[in-house]
């Protein structure tokens, strides 16, 4: 008889390991509490699917808190490797100038239509509306949403996919948490998400204008350079999302979050200080327009730096190009695009396995590493898919 094997959740990482285990001989059952799979790949796709990124994989890998751990599974299921994917589900795969990798058609509609199809056509069989309310050891409590009705089966190996916390109305509502020992996960913090800053009145004119071409940095990490658009809650963006990792380790220290920007970063102290320097019969906002400090930039620097220091080019320079922002903390975790802390790499075996039940894997947004936006998501949620269906695969020949 076949050996059964639970994998609730059908997001990209859970999708992705029924992939490969549906090339063996095993009864497989996908369970989703939704009425339909994938809701937060659908959303990503919303915006344009940014599924990889095309850069060396060397480099690749350290976009990842946890580099060394998902490097050798992001690897060997790489940005080539997903876009030979694509194409045998009959994607056509587009790099980007920045190298991110998308569908051609932007969408992941068509590819999740593809894939779905596919994976029925391999025997999976497809649960929806099912919500797994209970794990213990190696059996599954169930709610039926349509039927109303609660069951039990048993399973010879299961795989949790059930992602991180936020966006919790598309099904990733972290309830999962609740059948782990609180030991083995890392609280949750928003990542790629806003910042918050409480901006006086004068700033409104500005809200929903861009930043352009700025550098940002933590403390003495790393200086990214990009555009940042000024919100009425705080900051908001990619560069903004890139520094998640440096803001949320101030927090951990116990300091206060501290953003520093550059908003000329590609000219040097003295020559935006000789730009800035007040005319004879120039107002102050026409010298600085001609400076190139208008805008949001304007707007920011009046805001941030007091007015005494206005009139002293060199000094203002100096601010302009060290603005140091204290910040009061990130957007909410629910609107976040995903999630820093999950399951602790302590808590798993090399094959995913969780070493408190050695039946149950676990793969994707739940499990504890985080990166930026730029495909590195959905990279990290498909290796560590196709990662614990490998583990279950050795366990089950074992036993
Ligand atoms: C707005 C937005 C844009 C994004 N854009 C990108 C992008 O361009 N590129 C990128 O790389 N990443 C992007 N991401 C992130 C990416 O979508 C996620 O990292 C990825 O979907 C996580 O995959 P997952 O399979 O681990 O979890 P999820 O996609 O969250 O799937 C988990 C599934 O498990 C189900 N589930 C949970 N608990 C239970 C339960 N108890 N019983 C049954 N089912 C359950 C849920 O309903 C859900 O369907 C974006 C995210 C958002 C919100």
């Amino acid at each position: 008889m076949s050996k059964r094997i639970a994998i609730v959740g059908a997001g990209p990482a859970g999708l992705m390991a029924a992939e490969v285990l549906s090339q063996f001989d095993y009864e497989l059952h996908v369970y989703e509490q939704k009425p339909s799979a994938a809701r937060k790949f659908l959303m990503a796709g919303k915006t344009g699917l940014n599924i990889s990124h095309a850069e060396p994989v060397e480099q690749f890998v350290q976009r990842y808190d946890q580099a060394e751990w998902l490097s050798p599974w992001v690897k060997k299921w790489d940005a080539v490797w997903i876009q030979n994917w694509m194409k045998q589900l009959g994607i056509e795969p587009y790099i980007g100038s920045s190298g991110r990798v998308f569908p051609t058609e932007m969408k992941a509609a068509p590819l999740l239509r593809a894939w779905l199809k596919r994976l029925a056509s391999h025997g999976i069989q497809f649960h929806y509306r099912h919500k797994v309310s209970q794990l213990h050891q190696q059996h599954l409590e169930f709610y039926d949403l349509k039927t109303k009705e609660h069951r039990t089966e048993k399973f010879d190996a299961i795989i949790l996919a059930c992602g991180a916390v936020s966006w919790s109305e598309l099904g990733s509502d972290g309830a999962w948490q609740a059948w782990l020992n609180p030991d083995e996960i890392e609280p949750f913090q928003a990542s790629n998400a806003g910042v918050e800053y409480p901006w006086s009145a004068f700033m409104q004119p500005v809200f929903g204008q861009p930043l352009k071409r700025v550098a940002a940095w933590v403390e003495q990490g790393e200086k990214t350079i990009g555009d940042i658009v000024i919100s009425h809650y705080g900051l908001e963006s990619g560069l903004i999302y890139k520094q998640g990792r440096g803001l949320r380790e101030q927090l951990k220290q116990g300091q206060k979050m501290q953003l520093s920007l550059d908003l000329f970063p590609d000219q040097s102290v003295e020559q935006l200080a000789k730009k800035l320097q007040p005319g004879k019969k120039q107002s102050l906002s026409n010298v600085w327009r001609k400076a190139g400090l208008e805008g949001a930039k304007a707007a920011l620097v009046r805001e941030l730096v007091a007015k005494s220091l206005w009139q002293d080019s060199a000094e203002l320079a100096r601010q302009i190009k060290n603005l140091t922002i204290p910040l009061t903390g990130f957007r909410p975790i629910e609107e976040a695009i995903s999630c820093a802390g999950g399951v602790k790499r302590e808590v798993l075996s090399e094959q995913l396995q969780l070493k408190s039940n050695p039946r149950v894997f676990l793969c994707g947004e739940m499990l504890d590493w985080d990166a930026p936006t730029g495909g590195y998501l959905l990279t990290a949620c498909f290796a560590t898919g196709r990662a614990a269906a490998e583990g279950v695969h050795q366990f089950l020949r074992a036993h």
